[in-house]
């Protein structure tokens, strides 16, 4: 660098890392393995991680929804006001992995760890205002191995609209006020479905000066005038990134931007897609601990031939399904809902039922599809389990021990379950939309090249189909499917490179290029 400047050169950004090192306060409504309904709570757990691996000191915080033993009470308490009343917050602490992890404790929190998201419309916005409150004050008053953070230097990452309110009360009451002016704020999205809508009103809960309504309210045919927090949060955050190129994409279009896609496009300029990674610990066929007991084994790229048939002979013996090495084994796991495209599986069953394949479906979510569930595997019990729960031990099971990994979803910002499907030498059938299209290369028969299968609709006809060519490469081409199971198993998908992603954008938001 300095030989740059002094040749008369334009100077160069910083080098990243090493230089650049930063404080990073990564703000989530869940994180894994504490709290989890999703794709949130398992990046939260594990950013901050790959974060720290390159140097960064690395702070998350959460909500303590339950009693975890691994944290202790630091004895810091403080006073936050929200609807008028001052709610009195204490703060838990632990290092793990390299990472501080502050859990806020409240009595709003607590007794909903089964429903995070649970309540009315008032009681979650309440949380989510104490929550964005307290979070932002971490950095002054929790010391982390006897040293606060400080406000120097200082990152806040936020996600989706639960913490979208963070970024606009750094800028309403600290960087207004001359306080936290280096202090930088990325926000993720990580599903723009849900975006803290409410009626105008609601804007008196957030506390903020009358003048910082305009910020939170949007148009929309289908809402009118509303309160929206996503909105204020994309407006005042210094950088948003959202989870794969892909959806990057599409949520500036009408149709996948939610009644956001103008004000995303608005901010591109400040817009990012970065590819999740996953936690090649806890979602390793070599290392993982449900492996280890009831029949299942632990396998590589190297024991694949003989510990993925021993996986799935264990999943159809715990399943109660006919114990057959050739019978292809078909797996869903996630959130029974709209979005993940349950119904189009559901319209596919008949003609399913009709091959000589089993299928396990496991998820919680909307009553009816739970019903539709039970209702497959009681009648086609030779062929279907319907699992109702969440289960993680089960799906890190059925990753393991099914051939074929369906993901029929309508959106999908990411994604994980393929990219753990691929990690175990499972083969993904997807909707290639959003993060599904960024990292499911459909399979190419001439090249052998490849990853899955995808189909360009959310229509049953186009699942099948997609599965039926599936099917018959791993009936008819055994060579074909242990490449594309190879290629899969090989990739690397750790945090580490989303995680570089994730600096540089952080390092423009310090520099403000
Ligand atoms: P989303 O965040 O939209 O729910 P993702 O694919 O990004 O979808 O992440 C879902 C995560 O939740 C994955 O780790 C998946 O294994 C997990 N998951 C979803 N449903 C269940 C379930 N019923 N039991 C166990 N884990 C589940």
């Amino acid at each position: 660098n300095e030989a740059a400047v002094s040749m008369g050169e334009d100077v160069k950004p910083p080098p990243l890392a090493g230089t650049n090192v930063m404080n990073i306060i990564l703000v989530a409504a869940e994180c894994a393995p504490w709290s989890k309904t999703g794709g949130l709570g398992d990046v939260a757990g594990a950013l901050p991680k790959a974060l720290a691996r390159r140097g960064h000191r690395v702070m998350v915080v959460a909500p303590r929804y339950g009693n975890y033993a691994e944290a202790q009470e630091t004895g810091v308490r403080k006073k936050y006001k929200v609807d008028g009343q001052d709610m009195e917050v204490t703060y838990f602490q632990a290092y793990i992995d390299g990472v501080d992890f502050v859990f806020i404790d409240s009595h709003m929190f607590r007794h909903i760890e089964k429903n995070i998201y649970g309540g009315n419309r008032m009681d979650i916005l309440k949380r989510m205002v104490l929550f964005c409150k307290a979070a932002i004050e971490v950095p002054w008053h929790v010391p982390c191995g006897g040293v606060c953070y400080g406000d120097g230097n200082l990152v806040f990452i936020a996600n989706d609209w639960h913490t979208a309110l963070l970024p606009v009360y750094l800028k309403a009451y600290y960087r207004d006020n001359g306080l936290m002016q280096y202090t930088r704020s990325a926000l993720v999205i990580h599903n723009i479905a849900h975006q803290g809508r409410g009626p105008v009103e609601d804007f008196s809960y957030t506390g903020l000066p009358e003048h910082y309504l305009d910020l939170f309210k949007l148009y929309d045919p289908v809402g009118g005038e509303h309160f929206n927090i996503f909105a204020a949060g994309l407006k005042t955050a210094d950088r948003v990134v959202t989870v794969s190129h892909g959806y990057a994409w599409e949520l500036k279009t009408s149709e996948g931007g939610w009644g956001l896609h103008q004000i995303i496009n608005e901010n591109d300029w400040k817009l990012r897609g970065i590819v999740n990674g996953i936690d090649v610990k806890d979602w390793n066929p070599e290392l993982d601990i449900y492996l280890e007991s009831d029949g299942y084994v632990n396998y590589s790229l190297e024991t694949l031939h003989t510990g993925k048939p021993q996986c799935k002979a264990a999943l159809q013996k715990e399943l109660g399904l006919p114990i057959r090495e050739d019978v292809p084994l078909i797996g869903f796991i996630g959130r029974l809902d709209h979005q993940k495209g349950v119904d189009l599986i559901a319209e596919a069953v008949p003609w399913m039922v009709g091959q000589d394949v089993q299928l396990v479906m496991l998820g919680t979510g909307r009553n009816d599809l739970e019903q539709m569930l039970r209702q497959f595997e009681s009648q086609h019990h030779d062929k279907i389990r319907g699992w109702v729960g969440f289960s993680v031990k089960m799906a890190h099971r059925i990753t393991a021990g099914a051939d074929i990994l369906l993901m029929p979803s309508r959106f999908e910002p990411c994604g994980l379950n393929q990219l753990y499907a691929m990690n175990y030498g499972t083969i993904p059938v997807v909707h290639a939309v959003g993060g599904l299209r960024d990292t499911v290369q459909p399979f190419d028969p001439y090249n052998e090249s490849g990853l899955g299968w995808t189909f360009d609709r959310a229509e049953a006809n186009r699942l099948i189909h997609a599965l039926g060519n599936c099917l018959l490469t791993y009936r008819q081409y055994k060579q074909s499917w242990e490449g594309l199971q190879r290629r899969g198993m090989m990739q690397d998908l750790s945090w580490d490179h989303a995680a570089q992603n994730y600096e540089e954008v952080l390092v423009a938001a310090k520099y403000q290029w």
